[in-house]
C-alpha cells in the first residue's frame, strides 16, 4: 500500500496513520463508528484550477483542502480523539447513526481516467485487499469518463464481497463554488459508513446505482449515470432510501478475496449498416479471445450477410467467445427473432440486458479464470455473477406478496409504508425463525421478499440471533442464502462477537471460514477477557483465542488475563493461558507480574505454577544462550 500512497506531508493522511487505524478500528466513543477508506484515484472532483484557468490535479492538494472544509473534517472533535495527525471526520448530524471516520489514500500518479487502464482497477482491487478488515466501506474518487468501466470490473474482481465499495467522482470539482463533488463525496462517505450493501455501486446525483448495471449518460448533467435496466439500490434525498430487496448478496461461504489479473485480449464490435466482412475478419483475428458484439434492437444482424455470419462462425469454432448485446439504450436480447437466432446457431451467446461497460469488463474476468475452460466460461458469460445481467423475465412481485397482504388488510398502500412495514415485519419474523430453528420457514421468508440482512430498531440480524442461538445449521444456512457477517449492531456488535460471548466454537470457526475477522478497541476487549480470567472462564478464553484475540491484551491498568487468573487463583485458567503465549513477564501500571499478584494475595496454585512457568522460560533461554 505504501506504494500508493502520496508523499508524507504534514497535513495528509499517511502511512502512520493508517497504522493507528489498524492497531484501534474503533474509538472510545458513545457514538458507533463507521471507518471508510477512501482511494483518490483522479479525475475532476479533485482538480484544481492552474492560473490557466485548466484543471489539473496537484498531488496532494486535495486531502489538505479536504482538512479545511468544515462540512468535511470536524476538527474539533477529530483533534481531541485521534490527535491533529489523525484520519478525518464527518460532522455528525442528527440522522446519523455512525460517526463518519474515513482515510484518504492518494494515488502517486492522479489520472484522468480516459488514462485508466487494467493496471489501474487491479491496482485498487489490491488495495481493497489491504485493507479490507479495517474498514466497514471504500469510496473510490475517480473520473466520471471511464468510471462505470471501472465499477464493472471491480465488481467481478472482488470476489464474495462482503462490504460497500462505493465509486463517485464529478462534473465539477469538489471545491469549486458551485460542484456536484461535494454532495457525492459526503453521500458516497455516509452511505459507505452506514450501510451493508454488500456491492460495488456508482453513486451520482441523488442515486446509489448497481455499479455493473451503469454507463456514463451525460457529459454534462449532475445526473451523469443511468442504470438502464436496474432500479437504483438507493435513494439519497432527505432520507436515504435503500431497497434492500434489489441488493445482490453472494450466496456462498468463501472468504473475500481478489481475483487480480484480466485477460486484456477483449474488444467491443458494435454492428452498422455496410460493416464490411474485412472489418469484421480483422477484429476477430488472434489474439483476440472476447468480443462484445453490439447488435441492432433485441439482438439481431442482418440475415442477408452470410459474409459476416462466416466471419462469425470462425472465429466462435476457433474458441473466441462472441457476447451479443444490444446497442440500444435500454432492454435485452434474445434469439425472439430469425435474426437473433441465427447468431446463437453460429456459436454467439445471449448477453441478455449486459450493458457494454459490464459484458467487456466480465469477459476480460471470465477469459482469466484459468481453472475454467472455453465450455464454463461461454456458461459464466451467461450466468448472473454479480447481478450483472437479468435472466429471463425480471422478477415481478407476486400477488401473495407477504408485506403485500398484511398492508392490505390494514388499509396501507404508498411504497413508503410499504418499505416501512417490511423493515418491522421481515427482521422479527426472521429472528422468530431463527428461534425456532425453521430453517424452511426462513427459505420461504425470503422467497416473500425478505432481506436476509435486514436489521431490526437495535440494527441486529437474523445471523447475530442464530451465532447467540448457537445452531450451527441455522448459522450455515443464513450464510448461503447471503447473510452479510460484517454488519454491526447498535452496540458496535458483529456476529462473530455473539458468538464469542456465548462461546459458540463451532461457528467461531464458520465464521472465520466465512471472512469474519474479529473486530473492536483493544483495550475494551482486554477488559472483557480479563473479566472472564478473574471467575476461570476458560472457555470464553478459548472462544476469544479462536477468533484470534491476543491472550496477552492488557485492561486499562495494564492488567492482562494471566494477572487476573493470578490473582483469583484460577490454575486451570492460568495453564491454558499460558500454553496459549500469554507472558507471564508482563507488568501492570503498578509494575507488577502476574506471579507477583499471586504472591501478594497468597494464591499458593496460582504461585507455584507461575513460578514453574518462570523456571521454564530460564532453562530455555539458558538452553538458547548455549546453542
Ligand atoms: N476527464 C475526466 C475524467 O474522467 C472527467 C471527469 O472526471 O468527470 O477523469
Amino acid at each position: 500500500m505504501s506504494r500508493l500512497l502520496c508523499e508524507s506531508h504534514a497535513d495528509i493522511n499517511n502511512d502512520e496513520n493508517m497504522e493507528s487505524v489498524k492497531k484501534s478500528p474503533t474509538g472510545l466513543t458513545n457514538k458507533p463508528e463507521g471507518r471508510v477508506l477512501v482511494l483518490y484515484t483522479g479525475g475532476t472532483i479533485g482538480m484544481v484550477r492552474n492560473e490557466e484557468g485548466v484543471l489539473v490535479p496537484i498531488a496532494n492538494a486535495f486531502i489538505k483542502n479536504l482538512r479545511r472544509y468544515p462540512q468535511l473534517h470536524d476538527r474539533e472533535y477529530a483533534e481531541k480523539t485521534f490527535g491533529a495527525m489523525g484520519p478525518l471526520v464527518l460532522p455528525m448530524t442528527a440522522t446519523d447513526n455512525r460517526r463518519v471516520i474515513y482515510n484518504v489514500l492518494e494515488y502517486s500518479n492522479l489520472c484522468d481516467s480516459s488514462n485508466m487502464t487494467m493496471d489501474e482497477w487491479i491496482r485498487i482491487a489490491n488495495d481493497i485487499k489491504e485493507s479490507y478488515e479495517y474498514f466497514d466501506g471504500f469510496v473510490i474518487l475517480h473520473g466520471t469518463d471511464t468510471l462505470s468501466y471501472t465499477a464493472s470490473a471491480l465488481s467481478f474482481m472482488l470476489e464474495s464481497l462482503g462490504k460497500i465499495v462505493i465509486v463517485t467522482g464529478s462534473q465539477m470539482p469538489i471545491f469549486d463554488t458551485r460542484s456536484d463533488g461535494l454532495d457525492n463525496f459526503l453521500a458516497s462517505l455516509v452511505i459507505a459508513a452506514n450501510y451493508s450493501i454488500p456491492e460495488v455501486c456508482v453513486f451520482f446525483g441523488t442515486n446509489l446505482l448497481r455499479g455493473n448495471r451503469t454507463s456514463k449518460a451525460s457529459a454534462s448533467s449532475f445526473e451523469a449515470f443511468h442504470s438502464p435496466n436496474f432500479p437504483p439500490l438507493a435513494t439519497a434525498n432527505i432520507k436515504i432510501e435503500v431497497n434492500y430487496r434489489s441488493i445482490f448478496r453472494s450466496c456462498n461461504l468463501e472468504k473475500f478475496s481478489v481475483h487480480a489479473s484480466l485477460n486484456r485480449n477483449v474488444g467491443l464490435l458494435r454492428l452498422f449498416p455496410s460493416i464490411t466482412s474485412d472489418l469484421v475478419k480483422v477484429f476477430l483475428q488472434s489474439p483476440i479471445e472476447g468480443v462484445v458484439l453490439q447488435s441492432y434492437g433485441m439482438g439481431n444482424l442482418p440475415t442477408n450477410r452470410d459474409d459476416i455470419i462466416k466471419e462469425l462462425r470462425a472465429a466462435t469454432k476457433r474458441g473466441v467467445i462472441i457476447v451479443n448485446i444490444t446497442q440500444c439504450a435500454t432492454g435485452c436480447v434474445s434469439d425472439a427473432y430469425e435474426a437473433g437466432k441465427l447468431l446463437r446457431k453460429n456459436g454467439v451467446i445471449l448477453g441478455f440486458d449486459m450493458t457494454p461497460e459490464a459484458a467487456l469488463t466480465k469477459l476480460a474476468y471470465v477469459l482469466s479464470k484459468h481453472e475454467w475452460d472455453t465450455e464454463t466460461k461461454r456458461q459464466m458469460m451467461q450466468t448472473n455473477l454479480r447481478g450483472e445481467l437479468t435472466v429471463g423475465q425480471p422478477p415481478t412481485l407476486q400477488d401473495w406478496d407477504l408485506v403485500e397482504a398484511v398492508a392490505k388488510s390494514l388499509r396501507l398502500s404508498s411504497t413508503a409504508e410499504l418499505q416501512e412495514l417490511g423493515s418491522i415485519l421481515f427482521p422479527a419474523m426472521l429472528s422468530a425463525a431463527v428461534i425456532r430453528r425453521d430453517i424452511i420457514k426462513l427459505e420461504s421468508l425470503q422467497r416473500y421478499g425478505a432481506d436476509i440482512s435486514q436489521a431490526n430498531a437495535d440494527g441486529r440480524t437474523a445471523l447475530h440471533i442464530a451465532c447467540c442461538e448457537g445452531d450451527i445449521k441455522v448459522v450455515r444456512c443464513l450464510l448461503k442464502m447471503g447473510a452479510n457477517i460484517h454488519i454491526k449492531d447498535r452496540f458496535d456488535r458483529t456476529p462473530l462477537t455473539d458468538a464469542i460471548e456465548y462461546d459458540r466454537h463451532e461457528i467461531i470457526k464458520l465464521l472465520l471460514q466465512c471472512g469474519a475477522h474479529f473486530h473492536g478497541n483493544a483495550l475494551l476487549i482486554g477488559e472483557r477477557m480479563c473479566a472472564a480470567a478473574s471467575v476461570g472462564n476458560t472457555k470464553r478464553l478459548q472462544s476469544y483465542l479462536l477468533a484470534g484475540a491476543d491472550l496477552s491484551q492488557k485492561d486499562v491498568s495494564g492488567r492482562t488475563p494471566l494477572h487476573f487468573a493470578a490473582l483469583h487463583n484460577h490454575p486451570e485458567t492460568i495453564e491454558f493461558l499460558l500454553e496459549n503465549g500469554a507472558d507471564p513477564h508482563c507488568l501492570d501500571i503498578l509494575g507488577q507480574t502476574a506471579a507477583e499478584l499471586a504472591e501478594t494475595v497468597r494464591a499458593e496454585n496460582a504461585t507455584r505454577l507461575l513460578a514453574s512457568s518462570r523456571r521454564n522460560i530460564v532453562v530455555e533461554s539458558t538452553a538458547k544462550s548455549h546453542t
